[in-house]
């Protein structure tokens, strides 16, 4: 039997980099995945044949994370069409850098909607499911820099640890019903959003990493299997970093 066999993970932002692997490795481990993005593209849509190539199903939704209302009729219509919500993975991330003394307002406020309020609209969403179910595992995506910090990343940074306040709270609040909670720290992952930065940058993280490489999206990936899994069972509130030991 596969490590999440009968189980229905939701996944925000996967029809690319960190949450596209994450599916693919949920649905290779046997999970159902609904998935959503801002927009249903081209790039959906082969995620869906992907995933149904496995013998699980898989289904794309055209859903903003960072709006409560799309987001409780996203999780009701994946609960009519999957019947459950086992694993809700808040992946949906994005950046808007710059140094504190050109940060605009709207890229503040856009950067907390969309990274930390989204977290805060996908789990209210699941959680009168998976309460009745009395079973749940939530993985919330921050970031080593929600630990660290970083120059020119205050509103990011800013957002991924109030992430990890979040996982502690909501871990401590659903615990007694067996609903876990823990986030994510991963460190420098090759995807387009890290493709955005200059040689230089790139070559400057890589120097810095223990294991002198970025991480591929699958390290990640592998680590949600471990937590929306019963691996996990005795695992909550907490903060697995992936990082290639960037953070020793
Ligand atoms: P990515 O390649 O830019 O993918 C982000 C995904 O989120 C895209 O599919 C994007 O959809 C989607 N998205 C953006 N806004 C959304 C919204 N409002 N509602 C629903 N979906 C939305 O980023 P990534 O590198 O895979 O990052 C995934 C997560 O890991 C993020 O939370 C990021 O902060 C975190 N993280 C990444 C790294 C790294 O090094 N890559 C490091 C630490 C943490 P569109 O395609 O429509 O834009």
């Amino acid at each position: 039997m596969k490590i999440l066999e009968g189980k229905t993970a939701v996944i925000t932002g996967a029809s690319r980099g960190i949450g596209r692997a994450i599916a693919l490795k949920f649905a290779s481990e046997g999970a159902n995945v609904a998935f959503s993005d801002l927009r249903y593209d081209e790039l959906a849509e082969s995620l869906e044949k992907e995933i149904s190539g496995m013998g699980v199903k898989g289904k794309g939704y055209a859903s903003d994370a960072s709006s409560l209302q799309a987001s409780e009729e996203f999780v009701k219509e994946v609960v009519n069409e999957f019947g459950s919500v086992d694993i809700l993975v808040n992946n949906a991330g994005i950046t808007r850098d710059n140094l504190l003394m050109r940060m605009s307002e709207d890229d503040w406020d856009l950067i907390m909607k969309v990274n930390l309020k989204s977290a805060f609209n996908l789990t209210k969403a699941v959680q009168s499911f998976m309460l009745k179910q009395r079973s749940g595992s939530i993985i919330n995506m921050s970031s080593v820099v929600g630990v660290s910090g970083n120059a020119g990343q205050s509103n990011y940074s800013a957002s991924k640890a109030g992430l990890i306040g979040f996982t502690k709270s909501i871990a401590q609040e659903l615990g007694s019903r067996s609903i876990r909670c823990n986030a994510i720290a991963p460190g420098f992952i090759i995807t387009e959003m890290t493709e955005k930065l200059s040689e230089e940058v790139r070559k400057g993280w890589t120097d810095k990493i223990p294991l002198k490489r970025g991480g591929t999206p699958e390290d990640v990936a592998n680590v949600c299997v471990f937590l929306g899994s019963e691996l996990s069972s005795y695992v909550t509130g907490q903060v697995i970093s992936v990082c290639g030991g960037m953070n020793t």
